[in-house]
């Protein structure tokens, strides 16, 4: 017994992780469903336990990663002893529930768990570019951060074991919220013949600028409080009007502009209308502070 670290899940993220902390200088111990992919970790110094449970008790800490938390399940199944104080810091992608669930069930079992969301490629794991949100046991994130900056920027966010994993979601949705944006851009310039990359230079000034207006925007919603220091909702869904007009003009789908008017007539028909625009957040989650 008594290694650092234990790695649990060697596909291409657990791989990159167990060298990651191999490299760091740290003694690993391996498990993965088929032994073979530890070969190249094993060769370089891991060793390979016969089970997730032997794996865990090899050391203090065991990051884990599978693909789902079904496969976890699966591979958690045979344990049966206690954990007897463990960490575990699972990086398997799931729902903030499940986090929860697991972090019930690793507490019954007598482990402490990190739940973590890998917002990075394999490549970039071991640098700074791979950024890992964590929340969970505060005291683990502590006693480990030395072992977990070796995986790259991990960033505590929280004791709820499902802060990770939202933050994932809410981080996806901003990436999803500009990409698309942009591509709508893209395809209304398209019909004037101009390249995406002739347009990209302002998208990227205008998607700044926006992003500045995000902090103040922020704290209206924090305070609950939407005075309109730059312009309405009503004039907003004009605006949105003429952008859908245009796209439906111009042959260029026009859903997602429509989209974004609908929310905006659904705050006006609320009576919303002489509000900023972030009061919107009443649409989207009902009960929040704009109501
Ligand atoms: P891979 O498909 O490369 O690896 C999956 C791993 O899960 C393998 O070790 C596999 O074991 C194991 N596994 C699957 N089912 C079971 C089971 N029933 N019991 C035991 N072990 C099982 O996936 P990745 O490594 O790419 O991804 C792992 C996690 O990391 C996912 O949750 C993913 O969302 C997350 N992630 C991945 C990123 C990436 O770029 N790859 C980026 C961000 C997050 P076996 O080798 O035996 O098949």
């Amino acid at each position: 017994t008594g290694t650092d670290v234990t790695v649990i899940g060697l596909g291409l993220m657990g791989r990159a992780l167990a060298d990651a902390v191999l490299t760091a200088g740290h003694r690993v111990t391996v498990w993965n469903r088929t032994a073979a992919k530890a070969e190249g970790l094993v060769s370089r110094g891991a060793r390979l336990a016969d089970s997730v449970e032997s794996a865990v008790l090899a050391s203090p800490v065991s990051i884990v990663c599978v693909s789902d938390y079904a496969s976890l399940q699966q591979a958690f199944a045979s344990v049966s002893g206690d954990l007897d104080g463990r960490v575990l810091v699972n990086l398997t992608s799931g729902d903030p529930e499940q986090a929860r669930e697991l972090a019930r069930w690793a507490d019954q079992a007598g482990a402490h768990t990190l739940d973590g969301a890998i917002m990075a490629v394999p490549s970039t794991i071991g640098t700074a570019d791979a950024i890992i949100l964590l929340s969970g046991s505060g005291t683990a994130f502590e006693t480990h951060q030395p072992l977990l900056a070796a995986l790259g920027d991990a960033t505590f966010l929280g004791d709820d074991h499902g802060l990770a994993a939202l933050y994932d979601v809410a981080g996806l949705s901003v990436m999803w919220g500009v990409l698309n944006a942009w591509l709508q851009g893209v395809a209304l310039l398209s019909t004037a013949g101009v390249d995406a990359s002739a347009f990209t230079p302002f998208a990227a000034q205008v998607a700044q600028e926006t992003v500045g207006w995000l902090p103040g925007y922020a704290d209206q919603v924090d305070r609950g409080s939407f005075t309109p220091d730059d312009a309405t909702i009503a004039t907003h869904a004009g605006g949105i009007a003429h952008l859908v007009r245009v796209s439906e003009e111009l042959g260029v789908d026009a859903e997602l502009p429509r989209l974004f008017g609908s929310v905006a007539a659904r705050a006006i028909a609320a009576g919303h209308a002489d509000r900023s625009y972030p009061a919107l957040i009443e649409q989207l989650a009902p009960g929040s502070r704009a109501s």
